[in-house]
C-alpha cells in the first residue's frame, strides 16, 4: 500500500514537470481531445467573475461546451502563449459575438475550413489587451477594420480554418500585442455561473442576460 502512495507521488511530480512546457513559435492553438487533463494556473488572479468586463463570446440562452480551458494540455498547457485560451466547442456557422467592447483592428477571413490560413478577428480593448477570436469559417467575419463593437455585437461566424482539428472558437485575450507568439492574460466571464478561475474543460455554459 505504501508503496503504491509512492508511485502515485512520483507520478504526480512526472504530470506536474511536464505541464510546464515551454512556449513554441509554432501556431497549433486547439487540438481537441481534453483527455484526462485538469484546469490549472490556479494561482493566478482572474479578478472577481461577477464584475468581469467580458460576456461569453455567443449569445444569451444558447450554451456550449469547453473543450481545452486554461492551462490544460496541448497548446493550452502553462507556460505556451496560448495558456490562457478557451476552446467552445461549436459547429460551423455558430453565431460569434464580441465579449467587451473595442475596435475592430485585423481581420483575416480568407481561409477555408479545414485549410489555412486562421480565420480571425482581434478587438483592441482600452486598456493595451486584444480579444481573439479564431478559426472562423471562410468569409466567417461580420466587421470590418476600425468598427467599434459593444458587448455582443456580431464578430463573425465559427469555423474550423487553420490548424483547428475539429470546428470551435478559440478564444483569447493577449496583452501588448496581438501577434504570435503573444502574451495571453487570466479572464473570466460575468455572464454564466460562477467561474472564479474562468471556465473548466468538459462543463456547458449558457449564456445569460447582462
Ligand atoms: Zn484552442
Amino acid at each position: 500500500m505504501k508503496l503504491l502512495v509512492l508511485i502515485n507521488f512520483v507520478l504526480l511530480l512526472f504530470i506536474n514537470c511536464e505541464k510546464k512546457s515551454s512556449a513554441t513559435a509554432i501556431y497549433n492553438p486547439g487540438q481537441g481531445g481534453a483527455g484526462n487533463a485538469t484546469i490549472g494556473c490556479t494561482n493566478y488572479d482572474y479578478g472577481n467573475w461577477e464584475t468581469s468586463y467580458y460576456v461569453l463570446p455567443y449569445p444569451v440562452d444558447i450554451s456550449y461546451t469547453v473543450n481545452l480551458s486554461h492551462c490544460t494540455s496541448s497548446y493550452h498547457a502553462e507556460g505556451r502563449p496560448d495558456q490562457f485560451g478557451i476552446d467552445f466547442d461549436m459547429p460551423i456557422g455558430s453565431l460569434i459575438t464580441a465579449t467587451r467592447e473595442g475596435t475592430v483592428i485585423h481581420i483575416e477571413e480568407s481561409g477555408i475550413d479545414g485549410g489555412f490560413p486562421n480565420n480571425l478577428v482581434v478587438v483592441q480593448q482600452n486598456d493595451n489587451t486584444y480579444a481573439q477570436y479564431m478559426h472562423l469559417t471562410e468569409n466567417g467575419a461580420i466587421v470590418s477594420v476600425g468598427d467599434v463593437v459593444e458587448k455582443g455585437s456580431h464578430i463573425g461566424y465559427s469555423g474550423s480554418t487553420g490548424l483547428a482539428g475539429y470546428p470551435h472558437l478559440h478564444f483569447i485575450v493577449t496583452i501588448e500585442s496581438w501577434e504570435y507568439p503573444y502574451v495571453g492574460i487570466p479572464y473570466n466571464f460575468k455572464n454564466t455561473e460562477a467561474n472564479p478561475h474562468s471556465l473548466q474543460l468538459g462543463k456547458s455554459y449558457t449564456a445569460l442576460p447582462y
